[in-house]
């Protein structure tokens, strides 16, 4: 079983660096914020400051862990093992963000993770028998699942899981442990 752990909102926490880059408060608190994926609109942010935000390798490569991230990771790790674990993530297009995401692997996690990171658009391109990705957006989780790997969309207040009180950790921990019991049934 391979582990493709997705990066931003699921280890690292891209909404919080928003709102510290911008000054703003954090908005999922409210109701009607809850399943909206674009932080940026329910901030009131314009399109090029946003951009600008996101084309700037420090934005990236100073955003903190998760709450739960690094409970994610060990999880994962504890399950599949070293050898059998990946980041994943999209670099959306921006050599800044290439190198920012990589500034983070390897100050957070060492520059032996930077030959596990995947950075990619498609992520079903990675999807198969075998082939796990925890992601906390909804068509990731779709597009991999169509593509005949299994997946795990994190619980998070922007997806459309955002209503499930349970513990993303323990949903991790409970779905890891189903699959490598289906594996060893067969
Ligand atoms: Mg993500």
């Amino acid at each position: 079983m391979k582990i493709l752990l997705d990066m931003d909102g699921v280890l690292v926490d891209f909404v919080a660096g928003i709102c510290k880059w911008f000054n703003k408060p954090y908005p999922y608190d409210l109701p009607e914020s809850k399943g909206v994926w674009d932080v940026d609109r329910l901030l009131g942010i314009r399109p090029e400051e946003f951009e600008f935000c996101l084309n700037n390798a420090r934005f990236w490569r100073e955003l903190l862990w998760t709450n739960d991230g690094t409970k994610i990771f060990n999880a994962a790790y504890k399950c599949a093992g070293e050898e059998n674990m990946f980041l994943i993530t999209n670099p959306d297009g921006a050599s800044y963000r290439y190198l920012g995401k990589a500034d983070w692997v390897r100050k957070n996690l060492g520059h032996l993770w930077l030959d596990r990171t995947i950075m990619v658009k498609d992520k079903s391109l990675l999807a198969g028998p075998g082939r796990v990705l925890i992601d906390d957006k909804d068509s990731n989780v779709d597009d991999f699942l169509a593509n005949g790997g299994e997946a795990l969309l994190i619980n998070r207040p922007w997806n459309e899981l955002h209503s499930i009180a349970a513990s993303p950790v323990c949903r991790v921990k409970a779905f890891l442990e189903h699959l490598r019991r289906k594996v060893a049934m067969k």
